[in-house]
């Protein structure tokens, strides 16, 4: 067994692209929308930098559209990112710290952007184990994580080699 301290990468995460950052911070969501500007309470995800907000931070809640091929599976949705420019992840070739424990649903799509039937209800424990079990079914390219009950957007995750629109 190994813990999340010494696993070696078998996948990567995807940052959050820069330009669908700037453009939020610029005042349009992926709808054209304004972003609505609120103050943490703290724990809001943050797919910015892959933590949850401290309280008191200054953050954007916009719509966004995560990339995928054309594909009726694409959608736009609610997600929470610092108001202004910021540090970003602390790392990609790990799942992110914070997110240990934490239910989601891992949204698995083939290379068409069709949800996958390997998608499921991830409860946080062995994220390393489920990923790899995920990536191993014949036809997953990539995978969303996706928070429970409102189903927002988190972040992708794809084979180490896989490349990315935001690579
Ligand atoms: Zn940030």
């Amino acid at each position: 067994m190994t813990t999340h301290d010494t696993t070696i990468a078998t996948f990567r995460v995807h940052p959050f692209p820069a330009e669908a950052l700037e453009c939020a911070r610029a005042g349009e969501d992926a709808s054209g929308n304004p972003p609505a500007l609120i103050v943490a309470e703290g724990g809001e995800p943050l797919r910015c930098c892959l933590r949850d907000a401290e309280p008191g931070e200054e953050l954007l809640l916009f719509g966004y559209e995560p990339p995928l091929p054309a594909s009726p599976y694409r959608e736009i949705g609610a997600v929470l990112a610092h108001a202004r420019p910021c540090e970003g992840p602390a790392a990609l070739d790990r799942y992110p710290a914070g997110w240990y424990g934490r239910p989601q649903v891992l949204r698995a799509y083939d290379a068409r952007g069709w949800i996958h039937d390997a998608t499921r209800v991830h409860d946080g424990q062995d994220p390393e184990g489920v990923i790899a079990a995920m990536l191993a079914r014949p036809g997953v390219v990539e995978i969303h994580s996706r928070n429970v009950a409102y189903g927002c957007y988190m972040f992708t995750i794809t084979r180490p080699d896989t490349p990315h629109e935001d690579a």
